[in-house]
């Protein structure tokens, strides 16, 4: 039937009868075997799935349909699917697993915790015998991992968690926005963990809350890793543009020493800045209020010297720099109040809050970017919104006009692997920008 030479057919090879030296016949896997792929069982040697065999001489191959056994007369590998609104239970019951222990120690074992977060479309395959005694289970738990429960001895369980082996790929999609950015990476179809990775990465220059304008246009490079030509899962988005009306951000990613890195320009300047443009975390769930207009009550807009924010009870606020907690507490109209003080006699303040973070004490330390509250409507607000003051000296700026410091830019000793990565980044956002060119030059 199969050519298991052929790469693309493959997957495709559910298990196949060889020969090896002699007359003897026996089962072996092919190493591109689906482990959770296209459809699979396929039975012997537990815990060799991954790795390839060598086999010498194929004779025929067979295919099994899913969800029947391959038998050697006393054993069964099945892989069931996990469908909508599909029980623990019902999938154990599917694979023929009628042993008692095996059964309770996957209800009630902390280990087997990703097992009862069943996704649909998701395999679960497992070796049982005759008498429906398990002998070893699979799973993949959709965090890039295996697990398997293997019976030792007698009915003694190990459960352990072993990772895919996953193919990184690079992926790029381009989008438009036309409502909002949610709107425009749903269209792209593109995960929300790349929107928000996106929006953090230019968090110092956009305002995702309020300055997305209609017709803006972003492209996005990032990571994919595969699983038998099945995507598991993405990964980090490697270099994105973003043209926010007349502006234009590009960002790559650059790792300065292994395992920490950061997003910097095509010229060597890090992204991160000394003040983020917002202090709301931007969220599918806060996007959408960006445009909710909000009604200040009367004192507010006599004395309103900041920005509105209006997002739900218990979105995230995060500290938009670096500084020490000046004050926390209920202060008249500011309701619950967090008032921050930074470098170059900088004052942030995050008012009308509805929790603070436990870690945040007058005197406290706090990072960019640490998450200080939630949102409220505490002290005087008709609605729940972040009230958000930006002071220099004491008097009240606006945050956006304010020149402030830039970054740290790439060393001189980093600079060559950094400009080399950079040009193939760049190709790769050039050549998806398209018709978008024009308006850059
Ligand atoms: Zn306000």
């Amino acid at each position: 039937m199969t050519n298991p030479t052929d790469h693309r057919s493959r997957p495709l090879i559910l298990a196949e009868k060889v020969f090896s030296s002699g007359r003897r016949r026996g089962w072996a896997l092919l190493a591109a075997i689906p482990l959770f792929g296209v459809a699979a069982a396929f039975g012997i040697a537990p815990g060799t799935e991954t790795r390839p065999l060598e086999l010498r001489t194929v004779i025929e191959s067979i295919q099994i349909p899913m969800s029947q056994a391959i038998d050697d007369g006393q054993h069964f590998v099945r892989e069931e699917r996990v469908a909508r609104g599909d029980t623990v239970s019902a999938v154990l019951s599917r694979l023929d697993i009628r042993d008692r222990s095996a059964i309770e120690f996957i209800r009630n074992d902390r280990s087997m915790r990703p097992l009862h977060q069943l996704a649909p479309g998701r395999a679960v395959r497992a070796k049982t015998d005759t008498d429906g005694d398990l002998h070893w289970l699979e799973y993949a738990t959709g965090q890039g991992t295996v697990l398997r429960l293997a019976r030792t001895d007698g009915d003694r369980f190990v459960a352990s968690e072993r990772p895919l082996e996953l193919e990184r790929r690079i992926e790029m999609k381009s989008g438009e926005i036309r409502s909002s950015l949610f709107a425009a990476t749903d269209a792209a179809n593109l995960p929300d963990t790349i929107a928000t990775q996106m929006a953090e990465m230019f968090s110092s220059d956009i305002d995702f809350h309020r300055d997305l304008r209609r017709g803006d246009t972003f492209t996005v490079v990032y990571e994919s890793f595969y699983h038998h030509g099945e995507r598991v899962r993405v990964g980090r988005v490697v270099a994105a543009e973003f043209l926010n009306g007349r502006r234009v951000f590009q960002g790559v990613w650059f790792e300065t020493e292994p395992g920490q890195g950061g997003y910097y320009t095509p010229g060597g300047l890090s992204l991160r800045r000394a003040f983020l443009r917002s202090p709301l975390e931007f969220s599918r769930i806060s996007s959408g209020f960006s445009n909710a207009r909000f009604h200040p009550v009367l004192q507010e807009i006599r004395a309103h010297r900041g920005i509105d924010y209006a997002a739900p009870i218990g979105t995230p606020i995060k500290a938009v720099a670096n500084g020490t907690v000046d004050f926390v507490g209920r202060q008249g109209g500011y309701g619950n109040v967090v008032i921050l003080s930074h470098a170059n006699s900088v004052t942030t303040v995050y008012g009308h809050m509805n929790s603070f973070a436990s870690s945040v004490r007058k005197g406290a330390r706090v990072n960019q970017g640490d998450v200080i509250g939630t949102v409220g409507m505490t002290g005087l607000a008709t609605g729940p919104h972040l009230h958000f003051e930006f002071r220099i000296s004491g008097v009240h700026m606006d945050p956006l006009k304010v020149a402030l410091p830039e970054a740290l830019p790439i060393t001189n000793a980093l600079r060559p692997a950094f400009e080399e990565m950079t040009a193939q980044y760049s190709e790769k956002l050039r050549i998806l920008r398209g018709s978008n060119l024009a308006r850059l030059e």
